[in-house]
């Protein structure tokens, strides 16, 4: 469900505008079944009549943000897919917002916008666990020694 904040003309034409039940109401959230009832025809309306399924994907992006309601023909509880219309196209991987992936700014990125680590950031996460880690193997690998040499 795309809510408009500025006039932008996709977002004026997608079908939903201006609908109810694209996000649902509190008690809705506390009983999935209950939301993915409501929803399932919601959602199939996106797959048959949006052309705009990408763009509300891009927008909204659900995951990040722990979207419940409908977006991009799909029904989402705290940002996972729980339910798919009937011929919803797959959805691309997003563009992060991380910033600069590969450093150690990324890895804080990703964790800022919510999203998973990418490979080079969790690279960068794993090398700074190792280097933080090592001194203290370092020190007890040699206690280890020293005790062996004086046995
Ligand atoms: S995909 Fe569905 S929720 Fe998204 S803009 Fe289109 S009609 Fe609205
Ligand atoms: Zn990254």
């Amino acid at each position: 469900m795309i809510t408009p904040t500025k006039p932008s003309t996709w977002i004026d034409a997608v079908p939903c505008a201006a609908k109810d039940g694209y996000v649902p109401v509190a008690s809705q959230v506390d009983s999935p079944s209950d939301l993915i009832a409501a929803s399932t025809p919601l959602m199939q309306d996106c797959a048959d009549s949006c052309p705009f399924i990408s763009r509300c994907y891009e927008r909204v992006r659900p995951e990040a943000g722990r979207f419940d309601g409908v977006c991009a023909a799909r029904v989402w509880i705290n940002g996972r897919v729980v339910a798919k219309a009937e011929g919803a196209p797959a959805l691309s991987k997003l563009p992060s917002r991380a910033g600069s992936c590969g450093t150690s700014g990324g890895v804080a990125g990703h964790g800022r916008v919510g999203e998973p680590l990418c490979g080079e950031c969790r690279e960068v996460a794993l090398r700074a666990q190792v280097r933080s880690a090592g001194p203290a193997s370092i020190r007890k690998r040699s206690r280890g020694k020293r005790s062996a040499a004086a046995a």
